[in-house]
């Protein structure tokens, strides 16, 4: 989001050097840069100790496609809290470990993708309402069900990532 006007006190911004990131609007009454935002999302591949990657069905996005844990970061958390927090809002099993993957920028929804990949052991999931059905899937298997592989898609950044650790074992 780019500000035009101060969204504390709905002065007109001017525009203002910021050291090295050039000129940024700033709002002359509350002496404040009001840097463009964005989103931040978490992007979640979390496999099982059976080499099994967690697919979820969510209508809203697509009835023929699978994606990931995904979901918006709050203010306060880091990004791995927010990885484990949805991936127990919507899948309800616990994260044991989780790593950082990739990160990719979403041009359509102007997100920031983090991307993490968590283990957790294979359990039953309990979903939440936002996911239609979800199942367990052998990660060579994956890719049939993804949205199609482009620098956007985050989902497959993370597989990669994946691989490339299940072939370091
Ligand atoms: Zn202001």
């Amino acid at each position: 989001m780019k500000y035009d006007y101060c969204p504390t006190c709905g002065s007109k911004l001017i525009q203002k050097q910021a050291g090295d990131d050039g000129k940024v609007p700033y709002c002359e009454s509350c002496e404040k840069y009001w840097f463009d935002s964005f989103t931040t999302c978490v992007i979640v591949l979390v496999y099982n100790e059976f080499n099994e990657i967690a697919l979820l069905k969510q209508l809203y996005l697509s009835n023929k496609y699978n994606v990931f844990v995904a979901g918006y970061m709050q203010v306060g958390e880091s990004a791995e809290d927010a990885a484990i927090r949805e991936v127990k809002e919507e899948l309800g099993i616990d994260v044991e470990k989780i790593e950082y993957a990739d990160s990719v920028w979403f041009e359509k929804g102007q997100n920031l993708m983090l991307g993490f990949m968590a283990f957790a052991k294979k359990h039953d999931f309990k979903l939440s309402k936002e996911v239609d059905s979800a199942s367990w899937v052998k990660y060579s298997e994956v890719p049939n069900t993804l949205f199609p592989d482009s620098p956007e898609n985050a989902a497959w950044a993370i597989y990669r990532k994946y691989l490339k650790k299940l072939n370091n074992k």
